[in-house]
Order: structure tokens, then sequence, then C-alpha cells
């Protein structure tokens, strides 16, 4: 019985995904109310209508071999990608029964990811309204608790702190005005304020961990230069699903290596 919900919440991030990236696509392309919900989806290039086997969440990809099903214009491979990360994302935190706010958290992720990835930075207006949020629930939670519950948040300042720091040095004043989208930060200081300490600086380590990772596959692959900006948003996303969900074994297996150290 359990497995059927485990399969339904799957499914249910599949369908999900694909609805945000049908969403945020016509967020972009600026397309009015009610139309943005209601007009059919098509292709881009031949801009026929898509048929409903064309939209299957990862199904569609893979019969349709990632391409258009009438003009064979290849199909991003970020989208299959990003749906099936959300299905196992919403299955890891129904399975280690997170809290209601993660799912929120991981959807406004996933949404913003879509534009970090498209721009390389995110949209003000929402990701100041998703800082708020975290300080709301900082408000909120102190005082349920009757004392300041401000979780990772001290953390979170100082990094950023740090890194703007760091970025001035590198760059100087001027550019570091100019030149940074410091969206992604400001994502990484609101998480703070939901994540314990250790749970934060994990998921900082892990992102930067993976992100490194990718850029010396990029290298390698000469799929990137010194001069590509790469989006940090999708594995701070990715960062953080693993430590709401395991945060605990990981951090008691690193503990136990330093011990070994
Ligand atoms: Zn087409």
């Amino acid at each position: 019985m359990q497995n059927i919900f485990y399969i339904t919440i799957f499914c249910l991030g599949l369908v999900l995904a694909s609805f945000l990236n049908a969403l945020m696509y016509r967020i972009d392309k600026e397309y009015k109310y009610p139309e943005i919900f209601i007009k059919p989806s098509h292709c881009e290039k031949c801009k026929k209508q898509l048929q409903w086997y064309d939209l299957i969440p990862v199904l569609s990809y893979i019969f349709t071999k990632g391409k258009c099903s009438k003009c064979g214009k290849k199909i991003n491979i970020y989208y299959p990608i990003s749906e099936l990360f959300l299905g196992i994302s919403m299955f890891l935190l129904y399975y280690t029964s997170s809290p209601w706010y993660t799912y929120v958290i991981l959807v406004i992720l996933f949404s913003l990811t879509y534009f970090d990835l498209v721009y390389k930075a995110i949209p003000q207006t929402p990701t100041l309204l998703f800082l708020l949020s975290g300080l709301i629930y900082t408000v909120i939670n102190s005082f349920l608790n009757h004392e300041l519950v401000s979780n990772a948040l001290l953390s979170g300042l100082l990094l950023i702190l740090g890194i703007t720091l760091l970025l001035i040095l590198m760059y100087g004043f001027k550019n570091f005005k100019e030149g940074f989208g410091f969206g992604d930060f400001l994502v990484l200081l609101t998480l703070s304020m939901f994540l314990t300490t250790q749970q934060f600086w994990l998921l900082f380590w892990i992102s930067i961990f993976i992100a490194l990772i990718v850029s010396i596959l990029g290298f390698i692959t000469k799929k990137y230069n010194r001069k590509t900006a790469l989006p940090l948003l999708p594995f701070f996303t990715l960062g953080y699903i693993v430590v709401v969900t395991y945060s605990e074994p990981i951090l008691k297996y690193l503990s136990s290596i330093l011990i070994i150290l």
C-alpha cells in the first residue's frame, strides 16, 4: 500500500515539473492571463501544436528520441532531467517525512533555476519575496519557541559578507557593482534561515563540490571556457534536497572519518 503512495508522489513530481517548466517558459515569453494557463503547448520551431503523447513527462522524450515529432527539432535535455529531478526529490521528501515547507522551498528553487539556466540570473521580485518569507518564518518560529530561532542565519550572513569581500578584492568595486548577479547568494541566505548551521555548511560544500566537478567536466569536454558563468542555483537546489533528506547520516559519516583522521 505504501508503495502506491511513493509511486504517486513520484509521478506528481514529474507532472508538476512539466507544468512548472511550461509556466516559467510562458512567464519568460510574457504570455498574458488566461493564455498563460490555457493555450496549448506548441513546438518552438514549427509552431505545430503538441499532442497528448508529446506531453508525458520523461517518457515522451525517450519515445521521440528527444526530438519534436513533427519537425525533428531537438528538445532541450533540461526538460526530462528536471522532471526526473523533481519526481525523485518529492519522493525523497515524502519518504523521509520532511516538513511541508520543504516542498514549497523545492518548488521555488526549481522555478528560479529555470531563469538561472537561461539568463545566468534570477528575477528580483520572487527572490526578494523568498527572502522575506525566510524572515517571516524566523520571526514566527522564534515567537512560538519563546526564543530567537535564527537557525544558520548568522552563518549565511557571514558567508555572503565573505563572498562579497572576496569578489570586490578580485574584481574591484566598480566591476562588482555592475557585473554580478547577486540573486544566487540571496537565495543561499534565505535557505540559511530554514536550515541548521550544520545543514547549511553541508549544503554549501556539497553544492560547491558538485559545481566544481561539473566545471572540470565542462573544461575537459571543451563546452566551457574561462568566461563561462556557471549558474549556481541548480547546485544549491540539489544540495538543499540532499541536506533536508539525508544530512544526519552524512554528518555522522563525516564525523566518523574525522575521528579516524
Ligand atoms: Zn517542431
